[in-house]
């Protein structure tokens, strides 16, 4: 007897392969069958005229922290996501020394902007090693299964001391063995990868660069060397891409015989940059070595309103009295003092910080009307300012004051270096890369791109209308199989007999993405943007509702993903 059948799903599989009708059977938490008259269930769910796809799988998020305190794994559980990786982009918090947490949420407050208080509050640090780390998120309950990755910065730190938190010092001979041991060590009790940062934007929240910023190679091949002792996990990078960086970086894959995961993203200082990566990529692909660059769904942006982390009047002293103040009772006291807002808007000194912040707004786009990812630039402040003749300050001010003080400013940073997305299109359509670069549970305050998987499937597939769209079946099977191959999870991703029972039923036509709103429910009052979707009918892990009509059936399945996953099917 199957425990549940789905009828009549149009089913797009994960694999690629072209949509087909089919029904699906689950027993206990695996896929029974896939195909017709497949007997009695338990449970009937008659999806007729809707979408039938696996998980999706997201293996770029920061939930390190999150992962301790909140058993949903939000706002991924929302978009149809079961599994979710963490630990990248070389910060995280374990291993740990007793005491040394204040260092590493120092350093996640400064990489991924969470703040200092909601990690101090929310996280219990009952963990030494990576091992109990493991132990201690296994120990709780959650919705959707979550992997972790052993973090450069958190290892440089626990080997090293205080000299582990400055990137120009080196570790000693003795402190690269210990370095190999406790990455070998990790990975064989379940760490899917080891992850860390070279990129001068990634600073602790004391200005410093982050500790792997300039690892060299006996560093990178000590950490390379216990990959190749496990014989398993990916060594997954965020990095600027210096020259020799690259070359470096697969000196160290190769020498693991392990794949290599790159963040490529399109930069305004250097917008072709990403695809002499990609080519590089390319090129180590067709010579055998596995290597993948993380790409986003959209533009790469951060939000501005009066109740998120920033804003561009934060720092005038016109608004100094105003901070803490709710983004509704700033809108009404401004609405009330004509005044205060002709300071705001006249008083403007001509600092290097101002005059920054005028560039981006100058290349930033009102969020209050429907919701546009890929807007044109003739919708900027900067076109608008010269059509209205007004300044971009102005209409800053006015776009965060709409919405009952709740409005939303937008700006794209990375990604949108010339007005579209064509560019994201490539990235996404190269057989080189993977879905990545969500930043789920990262960047609270600024940006919520844990939507990414709604996204990807709603916009290209459906509603892009000023270029090119991309096949369902292909965006699916990047978001779900792809995603989940390149992390050795071949037990989901992918609708087939054997495999796991993790799938989302969606009412692909209503499929869209609610405004991003900010809320107040982190550890000690923190606040953050989350963005809900509509579209879910259902989603399952491992057999078990989790998200039903949209809404958290409360359910808790998931689990902690120990190592590479097989499945013979
Ligand atoms: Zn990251």
């Amino acid at each position: 007897m199957n425990d549940i059948v789905i009828k009549h799903a149009n089913l797009v599989d994960g694999s690629g392969q072209a949509a087909r009708l089919a029904d699906v059977a689950i027993i206990g938490d695996s896929i029974s069958a896939v195909g017709k008259d497949l007997g009695p269930a338990k449970r009937v769910i008659d999806a007729a005229g809707r979408l039938l796809t696996p998980g999706f799988v997201d293996v770029h998020t920061h939930y390190d922290g999150q992962a301790t305190w909140d058993p949903y794994l939000s706002p991924s559980c929302w978009h149809g996501v079961t599994t979710v990786v963490f630990g990248n982009c070389g910060v995280g918090f374990a291993p740990l020394k007793p005491g040394n947490d204040a260092y590493l949420i120092n350093l996640m407050q400064g990489v991924e902007d969470i703040p200092e208080a909601v990690l101090a509050e929310g996280i219990d640090f009952n963990w030494e090693s990576f091992a109990q780390y493991m132990a201690s998120l296994e120990s709780k309950p959650h919705a959707i299964d979550f992997g972790t990755q052993l973090p450069h910065g958190a290892l440089r730190f626990y080997v090293m001391g205080e000299r582990g938190s400055d990137h120009r010092e080196q570790p000693s001979a003795d402190e690269l063995r210990q370095m190999t041991a406790l990455v070998e060590q990790a990975l064989k009790d379940g760490a899917l990868g080891v992850t860390t940062s070279r990129t001068p934007k990634h600073r602790a929240a004391d200005g410093r660069p982050t500790p792997s910023m300039t690892a060299d190679a006996p560093e990178l091949l000590a950490i390379a060397e216990g990959l190749r002792r496990a014989a398993k996990g990916v060594l997954q990078v965020n990095a600027d891409f210096a020259p020799g960086e690259f070359e470096l970086l697969q000196q160290a894959a190769v020498h693991a015989n392990r794949p290599l995961s790159v963040l490529l993203l399109q930069s305004d200082k250097e917008p072709d940059l990403w695809r002499q990566t990609l080519s590089k990529l390319e090129i180590g692909r067709r010579s055998g070595l596995a290597m993948n660059g993380q790409v986003g769904a959209k533009a790469i942006g951060v939000m501005f309103a009066f109740d998120a982390s920033r804003h561009p009047f934060l720092d005038h002293p016109a608004f100094s009295d105003f901070i803490g103040l709710k983004g509704r009772d700033v809108a009404s006291r401004l609405r009330q003092q004509p005044e205060r807002i002709a300071r705001l808007l006249q008083e403007r000194s001509n600092t290097p910080e101002e005059r920054g912040i005028k560039r981006m707004l100058e290349r930033s786009f009102s969020m209050n009307g429907v919701l546009q990812y890929e807007p044109s630039m003739s919708e900027s402040f900067g076109a608008r300012a010269l059509r209205e003749s007004r300044t971009v300050w102005a209409i800053a001010l006015e776009t965060l004051m709409d919405c009952n003080g709740e409005g939303l400013i937008m700006h794209p940073f990375e990604n949108y270096s010339e007005g579209s997305l064509d560019v994201v299109r490539e990235m996404i359509a190269s057989e080189a890369t993977i879905m990545g670069l969500s930043d789920a549970g990262a960047h609270v305050g600024m940006i919520c791109d844990g939507a990414a998987p709604s996204f990807l499937l709603s916009y290209w597939a459906r509603d892009r209308s000023c270029g090119d769209r991309l096949p369902l079946e292909f965006l699916v099977a990047k978001q779900t199989r792809q995603n989940a191959l390149a992390y050795g999870l071949q037990d989901r991703g992918l609708i087939a007999p054997g495999m796991k029972a993790d799938l989302n039923i969606i009412d692909f036509d209503q499929l869209c993405l609610a405004k991003p709103k900010i809320v107040w429910d982190m550890p000690a009052g923190g606040k953050r943007f989350v963005q809900r979707a509509q579209g879910y009918c259902h989603s399952f892990v491992s057999g078990v509702e989790t998200l039903c009509n949209d809404e958290l059936t409360g359910l808790v399945p998931g689990q902690l993903i120990r190592g590479p996953q097989i499945r013979f099917h």
